[in-house]
């Protein structure tokens, strides 16, 4: 299971696309795929709405999660289209049905398509508010039973502040959960 945030599609602009760096990352895909790995792709949003960000200007969370999860669909179509053009055969799934343009996800059917060879791009996170696409990578890999979950992102991995931000963010070799819920007891973002 790949796991590749919004973010990663906008390369260096941030937001949006940049079709060289989808381009990229489809031909890094293929390399995958030519080992003869099964392959399912969740696609992030964050290159459009986060909805954590959108309620702080007033929205509200649902609706701005919702507006997030339709984004990441906007990103599987775009990844889907740019796949294909490689001659990968794909098929999209989403967790909220939107059969006129995606399959909905149906455990059984999502086997059999990964059986047959195509790569899955599982879209619209786990379809609730309130949780975000790492959560569905997760939650997605373990129900295909994905022997690997890989994540492509901007950042190296967990770090103690924003990097963008920050430049002495200290990048975390590794946590225990406990370590985590003793540093984060509230929950806070
Ligand atoms: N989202 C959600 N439920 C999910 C997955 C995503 O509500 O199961 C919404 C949430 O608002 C999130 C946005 O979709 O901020 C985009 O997903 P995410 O932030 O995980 O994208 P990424 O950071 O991977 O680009």
């Amino acid at each position: 299971m790949l796991k590749i945030s919004g973010e990663a599609l906008a390369g260096d602009r941030g937001l949006g696309f940049d079709f060289s760096t989808i381009d990229r990352i489809a031909d890094e895909i293929q390399t995958v795929k030519s080992t003869g790995a099964s392959l399912g792709l969740v696609i992030g949003g964050g290159n459009s709405v986060r909805g954590s960000q959108l309620s702080k200007l007033g929205l509200d969370r649902v609706s701005a999660d919702y507006m997030g999860m339709l984004g990441t669909v906007i990103n599987a179509l775009a990844v889907q289209d740019v796949l294909e053009r490689k001659g990968m055969a794909t098929r999209v799934m989403t967790a909220i049905r939107m059969e006129e343009l995606a399959e909905p996800y149906i455990r059984r059917r999502a086997l059999s398509h990964l059986e047959k060879g195509l790569i899955v791009i599982f879209a619209a996170g786990t379809g609730n508010p309130y949780f975000s696409t790492d959560t569905a990578a997760a939650w997605r890999a373990i129900q295909i039973k994905a022997q690997v979950i890989i994540k492509a992102t901007r950042v190296g991995g967990v770090c103690s502040a924003d990097t963008q931000q920050d430049a002495h963010a200290k990048l975390y070799r590794g946590a225990s959960y406990r370590a985590v819920v003793v540093a984060c007891p509230t929950g806070r973002e």
